[in-house]
């Protein structure tokens, strides 16, 4: 069963700073919810990948840590959020970062019925810039390692496909910071833009307790503000992927 099959569709708005475990915990939600993430960091990073005008465009600004144009992310997100799979609902991951995104955003979902819950992930400062760090991605299937909390079975190697790990540059400790900054300045701020709009906010520390307990207190907020959701935990293999 799957998020708004006989109601409204909800946007699951993960919000924190980078680092504070979104991707991690939006692919938990993914596994529970069956609805897709949207990842407009993995958006971008896949225009540059592919070398499109947009990917072209973007390069400087992705590898200093600076946010991208608000008129870029809203339209990809505006496109994206119109496709099909995510007529029942989708998880927001790094999205919106500005109160001019949430500007977009939220009049966009209630003009066609959805609501969106926001959860906010607070960490420490100093464990962010760790964990961050510390952080390696498969570049081929996109998982997420990280040499403190989840290193992969054999050191500097994909589980899933054997691929080459690799550091995102964005993930260098001069960028991370430059990132941290930007978060400080333009995103939080938003808390109080979703607290006036009448959001569900679902407040979570996820500091430090491992990725799976905080996803456990996510399940459990979440099932208190939306009513009817699957009761049925991921299984162990799919909570690893
Ligand atoms: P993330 O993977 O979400 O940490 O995003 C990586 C980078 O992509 C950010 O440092 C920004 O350069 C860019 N980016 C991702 N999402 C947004 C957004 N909503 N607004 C502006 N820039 C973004």
């Amino acid at each position: 069963m799957a998020v708004g099959e006989a109601r409204q569709p909800v946007a699951f708005v993960m919000f924190g700073s980078p680092g504070s475990g979104k991707g991690t915990q939006s692919k938990f939600l993914v596994q529970w919810l069956g609805i897709p993430q949207i990842s407009t960091g993995d958006m971008l990073r896949d225009h540059m990948r592919r070398g499109t005008q947009i990917g072209r465009d973007i390069a400087g600004l992705m590898r200093a840590g600076s946010l991208v144009s608000d008129d870029l992310v809203n339209e990809l997100v505006r496109i994206r959020i119109a496709e099909p799979d995510c007529s029942r609902g989708v998880i927001l991951d790094g999205y919106p970062r500005t109160p001019e995104q949430a500007e977009a955003l939220v009049p966009l979902l209630n003009g066609v019925g959805w609501f969106e819950v926001v959860i906010h992930l607070a960490v420490d400062y100093n464990i962010v810039v760790s964990r961050m760090t510390g952080r390696r991605a498969c570049p081929q299937c996109g998982t997420l390692y990280n040499a403190l909390t989840r290193p992969p079975l054999r050191e500097g190697i994909c589980d899933v496909d054997g691929a080459v790990l690799a550091v995102r540059d964005d993930d260098r400790e001069d960028v991370v910071r430059q990132r941290l900054d930007q978060y400080e300045a333009r995103t939080r701020p938003l808390i109080d833009y979703f607290r006036n709009t009448g959001a569900r906010l679902l407040e979570v520390d996820a500091s430090r307790e491992r990725p799976e307990a905080v996803f456990e207190r996510i399940r459990a907020g979440v099932m208190g503000i939306v009513p009817g959701l699957p009761d049925g935990l991921p299984t162990a293999q799919g909570m690893n992927s």
